[in-house]
């Protein structure tokens, strides 16, 4: 019998945003997390997903509920348990939901069947918990069959949709069709962007777009010289005489000292601290397009002779994804990629392999090297809803990202930030680059307004707010 675990999350106390959001903003996030707790007095917010580790969904939930916690709600996370056949149903309507055809296995009615039992088990433990008048967030293709059981209890029921495609097909509505029976049975429906709605739901559809913690490892300050040292202490910069301890501060608030080293490719030298980094920080995916980022700078570089920057392309060490082969055929041809380069352009660009043993540990290193680099870049040919570029953007860096996806909504062009609009094109990419390295006046007006636009629009305040909205419709 399949039954759903409980990740037990502690509140985080909401004061934390009050020195950094400003009187009107603070006044604002306390009026909607006492509406939420007045709102869900004696009841439970329930938030199911089917994976408690990996994933954008596992990453956001604990510190979106830990707020909610704080704000007085009786939020409360399970992750359902599949079976191997299950996840293979699911990740199948995953890509489908991206609009690729995934392995090409069926969607049919064992597939059905397959899913409808898992939930159906699943079920049984949720209503023992699930009482009328909760609310419920179910999240992503795993959790839509469980609709149904549950609003037939009395709960309000939600679904969250983390997933899309710019261009729906085939594929697209395939998946559609086999989640519509479930989706039926939810009061709203919540998608990244506008343009992922489905017309099944386009009646009972919100927009809520992916937000950052201000506050975690990944995002905390950091001195430049803590940056730089800790870059040096990975290998990635040429250390500096008398530089401070490569120190961070864990999420349990203690220091710890950055000790791994990263696992370099085919580096020819350090970067010298003085040196503008332009960096991307990605899994080796094809669709983060790490080979056009480096043929991008291989352009640059061609087209400005006398510009001074190095190219720093960083991801997970492949040891650490060894469910993902495609990872290391990633990473493995952005190697030989670079290998056919001239050697002067060789010595300026490092392909990155991050330590992943200690996740806070890897946090403070993303953390460094997107504070330190002069531009990040996020040169995706798809992309749900850019985490990294909203990270970069909390740093106050100018980014260049494609015209992708949510990146279209996280970027206002020329103003916080600039677009690539044919990711296709590495001249236009160099010339975005090239106008920020060249203009540090440009590159730090734009880093400004990137960092006020996350504060106004990604933050788990923000989030609450949105909280506020679900819980009024989904009590109407
Ligand atoms: N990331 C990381 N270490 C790495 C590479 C990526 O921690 O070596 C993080 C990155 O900081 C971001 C997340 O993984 O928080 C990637 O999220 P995003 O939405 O950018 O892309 P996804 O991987 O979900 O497609």
């Amino acid at each position: 019998m399949l039954k759903p675990f409980e990740v037990h999350i502690q509140a985080e106390p909401l004061t934390r945003f009050a020195p950094v959001l400003g009187d009107a903003r603070w006044g604002a996030l306390r009026a909607h997390a006492e509406q939420a707790s007045a709102r869900m007095a004696g009841r439970t917010f329930w938030n199911v997903n089917s994976t408690a580790r990996g994933g954008g969904v596992a990453e956001m939930l604990p510190w979106l509920l830990a707020y909610a916690r704080g704000a007085g709600v009786d939020a409360r996370w399970l992750v359902l348990e599949g079976t191997p056949d299950f996840f293979h149903v699911t990740k199948r309507l995953h890509h489908a939901l991206h609009g690729s055809r995934g392995d090409g296995s069926a969607l049919g009615a064992r597939e059905r069947a397959l899913y409808d039992e898992v939930l159906r088990d699943n079920a049984e433990e949720l209503l023992v918990l699930v009482r009328p008048g909760d609310v419920v967030l179910l999240h992503d293709p795993q959790t839509a069959g469980l609709a149904p059981v549950l609003a037939a209890v009395g709960a309000r029921v939600a679904w969250r949709c983390h997933v899309g495609c710019d261009t729906p097909n085939e594929e697209v509505e395939r998946a559609w069709e086999f989640l519509a029976p479930g989706l039926a049975a939810a009061r709203l429906t919540i998608f990244s962007r506008a343009a992922y709605v489905p017309p099944q739901c386009a009646d009972r559809a919100i927009v809520i777009q992916p937000s950052i913690d201000i506050f975690a490892v990944k995002n905390q300050p950091l001195a430049p010289e803590v940056s730089r040292a800790i870059l040096a202490h990975t290998g990635l910069l040429r250390p500096e005489p008398g530089a401070p301890e490569p120190v961070f501060t864990r999420g349990d608030g203690l220091p710890a000292r950055v000790s791994r080293r990263a696992d370099l490719v085919g580096l020819g030298a350090a970067s010298a601290p003085e040196t503008p980094l332009v960096a991307q920080v990605s899994r080796w995916d094809p669709l983060k397009d790490p080979a056009g980022v480096l043929m991008g700078f291989a352009r640059l570089a061609r087209d400005s002779p006398g510009l001074r920057a190095d190219l720093v392309l960083a991801g997970p060490s492949v040891a650490s994804v060894a469910d993902d082969p495609e990872a290391a055929t990633t990473l493995n041809r952005v190697i030989a990629l670079w290998r056919q380069q001239p050697h002067a352009l060789r010595q300026r660009v490092q392909l990155v392999c991050l330590p992943m043993a200690d996740l806070e540990e890897n946090a403070a290193i993303v953390n460094a090297l997107q504070r330190h680099a002069s531009v990040m870049v996020q040169k995706s040919l798809q992309e749900g809803f850019g985490l990294t570029v909203t990270e970069a953007m909390w740093k106050a860096r100018p980014v260049v990202a494609s015209a992708v996806g949510g990146i279209q909504d996280q970027i206002v062009p020329g103003v916080n930030g600039l677009l690539v609009r044919d990711p296709s094109d590495p001249a236009e990419f160099a010339r975005a680059v090239g106008s920020l390295l060249e203009d540090p006046v440009l590159a730090g007006r734009l880093g400004a307004e990137a960092h006020q636009h996350v504060l106004a629009h990604f933050t788990g305040a923000r989030h609450l707010t949105a909280f506020v909205h679900v819980l009024e419709v989904l009590d109407a």
